[in-house]
């Protein structure tokens, strides 16, 4: 499969090698990779039919889906281009990204077939809105036609980023993009990069992130079944490793979180569990060393973002010792084929060891931002660098090591505190269910830190308790100065917690400066 590079070539391929075996599930309904091919490319002609161009955009507010994917392939097929849009978000919302891509067809998945009266007036541009049962109505009565294939370099998918740190944008991403890194066995001799014949790979995060839409890719590229949640539930997930045979999965650390709460976490067998592969925020080392105790399978740390399309460093298994490997807090290796560089406040590559912001080049970097010039420009360099907005730094043996977001970065009495360790070290303590910390304006250090703390059910939090248990674990300048408690932490659909929500109240009538 080396040289395959686009759905068109993959879902071809997988079809002619092994027509028969199974592409995708959700719930009842299963469906072999001779299947997909059919309907792929019925969608692919359906949606040419109605006049989409290579290029167009079509929209999809929805949860995960057999159907979505279904569309989605068969649009990459010809080359137009969809945008999966976060069902958590509110209609305006939204609307704000539909009018975005200028998208002329709204499909709506199982659910959502109240979204278009609750954006009345709000969609200049949409000609068409089809349902989920339309839809494969639509697969079902269409014959397909020859159609001009997308090559690589086309834009196939348009994935907003979460909007943790401002306004969601979209980054645009192309069948390369998608499937450069995604291409396993062939390719590298990472063991666990590698698949097996009899893995399934489940898809439990929202499709409007790569977190989810890009499991559903990697089935794809390995010509393995996809088995489809249509949203993450404790239940769902037990389910789809107990009797669904799921072996390797993605899912974000608050996800873990809840699983570990839930009573049947300790009854499920999870032996044909091969790896959880978990990020898209940083991880508690003392939730990690639970989830390690309690799957028993190995466990991947992934690092990247909307615009590298996913996942561009990986801390592979053997890492992950609970007994104190120092490993356990980098984000790993960068993956065959990526570059990653650290870079000072000047612009010079840092010294190992030295934190910067962390830029990465490889084939998995979007195409742009769509609409965003001014954005694609601060964001990618000419030379083909996507600075990605956080801090870190490298080891002498080439793990990165990941502080935090640069925008997050407390400055505090000349020290530089990073919030994710300041967390890592409180999340441990026993009236705390989840923690974040900011900086607040304090006329003696600049900044000074805070912690925002939620306790756990029917627990009562002392606040001079967690700035003990914190000066037990980190250094002095680091402890946080105050405590506030709230009953939940403020958090967008893709489970990251919004600190500048957190921040904003304390901040009015300041400048906060970032660098
Ligand atoms: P926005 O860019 O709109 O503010 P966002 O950055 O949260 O939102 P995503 O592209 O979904 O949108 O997330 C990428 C970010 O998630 C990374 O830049 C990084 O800050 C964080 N992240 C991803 N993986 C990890 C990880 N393994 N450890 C720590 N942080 C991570
Ligand atoms: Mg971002």
């Amino acid at each position: 499969t080396s040289e395959l590079m686009s759905f068109d070539e993959f879902i071809r391929h997988w079809a002619d090698e092994r027509g028969d075996r199974l592409a995708m599930r959700e719930e009842d309904r299963f469906f072999t990779y001779a299947e997909l091919e059919e309907r792929t490319a019925r969608v692919a002609t359906a949606l040419l039919a109605k006049g989409l161009k290579k290029g167009d955009r079509i929209a999809w507010i929805g949860k995960n889906s057999d159907i979505y994917f279904t569309l989605f392939y068969g649009a990459a097929r010809a080359g137009i281009v969809m945008v999966p849009v976060g069902w958590r978000l509110a209609p305006p919302e939204w609307a704000y990204i539909i009018n975005d891509t200028k998208a002329k067809i709204l499909f709506l998945g199982k659910g959502f077939e109240a979204a278009p009266s609750s954006m009345e007036g709000l969609l200049p541009h949409v000609e068409q809105v089809i349902t989920d049962p339309e839809a494969r109505a639509m697969v079902d009565a269409t014959t397909r036609a020859p159609f001009e294939a997308a090559v690589p370099d086309d834009a196939v998918l348009q994935l907003y980023t979460s909007g943790t740190t401002g306004n969601p944008k979209g980054a645009v991403l192309s069948n390369r993009n998608l499937f450069a890194l995604r291409k396993h066995s062939s390719q590298t001799d990472l063991a666990y990069t590698k698949w097996d014949d009899d893995e399934v790979v489940l898809v439990a995060m929202p499709c409007a992130h790569i977190g989810g839409t890009g499991l559903g890719v990697m089935s794809v590229a390995a010509g393995l079944p996809a088995y489809i949640l249509a949203e993450f539930t404790p239940d769902g997930f037990f389910d789809s490793v107990e009797t669904g045979g799921v072996t390797r999965l993605f899912i974000v650390p608050a996800a873990l979180h809840i699983l570990l709460q839930h009573p049947r976490c300790a009854t499920v067998d999870f032996t044909r569990l091969k790896y959880i592969l978990y990020g898209a925020a940083p991880i508690p080392l003392e939730l990690l060393r639970q989830c390690i105790q309690m799957f028993k399978c190995g466990f991947i740390q992934n690092y990247g973002m909307t615009e590298t399309t996913g996942t561009i460093c990986m801390l592979p298994p053997e890492d992950h010792d609970p007994n104190g490997n120092p490993r356990m807090r980098s984000a790993g290796k960068p993956l065959p084929g990526v570059e990653i560089k650290v870079v000072d406040a000047e612009g010079n590559e840092a010294s190992t060891g030295e934190v910067g912001e962390i830029w990465t080049r490889s084939s998995n970097n979007m195409i742009g931002y769509w609409n965003l010039e001014e954005a694609t420009e601060k964001t990618m360099t000419r030379d083909g660098w996507v600075k990605t907005g956080d801090a870190g730094y490298m080891d002498e043996d080439g793990y990165l090591y990941i502080h935090d977001r640069v925008k997050d970065l407390i400055i505090s009495g000349g020290e530089n505190v990073y919030p994710a360790e300041v967390e890592s070290a409180i999340y441990g303590h026993p009236d705390v269910l989840e923690v974040a910390v900011i900086g607040v304006p304090d006329p003696k250090w600049g900044e000074a830190v805070k912690a925002v703390c939620a306790p756990k059910p029917g627990a009562t939090i002392d606040p001079e308790s967690v700035i003990s248990w914190a000066r037990e674990r980190i250094a002095p300048f680091k402890v946080p100065k105050s405590i506030d408690i709230i009953d939940a932490l403020p958090r967008n659909p893709s489970g990251k917690i919004l600190r500048k929500d957190l921040r904003a109240p304390y901040w009015e009538g300041y400048e906060r400066q970032v660098n």
